[in-house]
């Protein structure tokens, strides 16, 4: 019957039954040959979203189903923001599967780039969070890099079994799809995608041509993105749209870098040196003295040191202090998952304090570059 059809754009079954449940539709669109759902419809249309109400437990049951297939598992990631895109229980899910490990939006990364660092670190990661990927990719769903090496891999690994590519919002997992879509020339069936988090819903199939088929599976959203505590609008400032051109700060001990009013950097002991920041290109950055950052950031978040803006300022988590030591063995990035990182070179010990809203994760890695 017609209430079986899916949404073309998000894949969530239809019903013309309720406005502000997900899956509405007009009765009237359903006699279009594509029929998408309204939220999509807007999101296409309009660029607006509507935010959804995402079930973890129905989320929870697709992953859980996927254990039970023999197929191969596509885990797409966020590089920007790798712990926020980290899909909690996994290894747990994916049962004996193989997993391949995409990090995506590679062209957002600045030039210079070793990218089997990058590739490395990722698979450091995976490890710690006890997943052993089968391989690990870097693309860019968005400027169609690493796309061909990526359907190759699937399609080695695959033999045959079906392919599920799971993410949590976000992470650039529908514009994948579309971008596979396109390769596989079914470009009509295109998967709505837009710039906040939470708007790929059902599990959506596309047949491969040997019988097969590659599910695209909802996003779960991860509450430690930043994306879920700041406007759409503010989240578009905060997030890089180009590649990343670092900028450098000569610091004292005793200075401070705010990054717009998403987190700050405290120098809080060492000799003089480079600060490398890494973040999206038009970011609002403060320096200061230390001695004055409580009260420069509680006079100024907000206004001058905005995204977040005003009101949304006053939402946003508290602020929570990460400490690091730096140890003079080489170049080390303190990074702030969904915003960006910072860059020392690690010549002698630095002590540096960061704070970001609680729930962002703050680590330290061997510097990228
Ligand atoms: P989903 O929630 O995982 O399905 O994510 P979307 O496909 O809706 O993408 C989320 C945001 O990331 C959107 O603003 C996309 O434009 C952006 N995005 C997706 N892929 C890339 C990429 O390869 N590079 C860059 N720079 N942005 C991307």
């Amino acid at each position: 019957s017609l209430m079986e059809q899916h949404c073309a754009g998000c894949g969530i079954l239809l019903q013309t039954e309720d406005k502000a449940k997900p899956g509405y539709t007009p009765k009237s669109a359903l006699e279009r040959e594509v029929v998408i759902c309204q939220r999509c419809f807007r999101i296409k249309h309009y660029n607006e979203v509507a935010p959804v109400a995402m079930d973890d437990d129905d989320f929870l049951r697709i992953l859980n189903g996927i254990g039970a297939t023999d197929s191969v598992v596509v885990m797409v990631v966020d590089l920007f923001d790798f712990n926020g895109s980290w899909l909690r229980g996994l290894p747990r899910f994916v049962g004996n599967n193989p997993i391949l490990l995409v990090g995506n939006k590679v062209d957002l990364l600045p030039k210079n780039i070793n990218l089997n660092r990058v590739r490395n670190w990722l698979q450091h990661e995976a490890k710690e969070r006890g997943l052993r990927p089968a391989d690990v990719l870097l693309v860019s769903a968005q400027k169609g890099i690493g796309i061909e090496e990526l359907l190759a891999k699937i399609g080695q690994l695959r033999k045959g079994r079906d392919v599920y590519i799971v993410g949590v919002t976000n992470v650039g997992k529908s514009t994948l799809m579309n971008r596979i879509l396109h390769d596989y020339g079914a470009a009509d069936m295109e998967i709505t995608t837009s710039p906040f988090p939470g708007t790929t819903l059902d599990k959506i199939e596309i047949p491969l041509e040997d019988g097969r088929s590659l599910y695209d599976t909802p996003g779960i959203i991860n509450r430690d993105q930043i994306g879920h505590m700041v406007t759409p609008k503010d989240l578009r400032q905060l997030t890089p749209t180009s590649r990343i051109n670092p900028k450098v700060y000569q610091l004292d001990s005793g200075q401070t870098l705010f990054l717009a009013g998403m987190a700050r950097i405290d120098f809080v002991r060492g000799e003089h040196q480079p600060f490398v920041v890494y973040v999206a290109n038009n970011l609002y950055i403060h320096r200061t003295k230390l001695a004055n950052a409580d009260e420069v950031f509680a006079k100024h978040h907000g206004e001058l040191l905005a995204p977040p803006h005003n009101e949304e300022a006053q939402q946003l988590p508290p602020m929570v202090r990460h400490s690091f030591k730096i140890d003079p063995q080489g170049p080390t990035d303190l990074v702030i998952s969904g915003l960006g990182w910072v860059s020392l070179q690690g010549k002698s010990p630095a002590y540096v304090d960061v704070h970001a809203p609680k729930g962002v994760s703050v680590g330290m890695r061997k510097a990228l570059i």
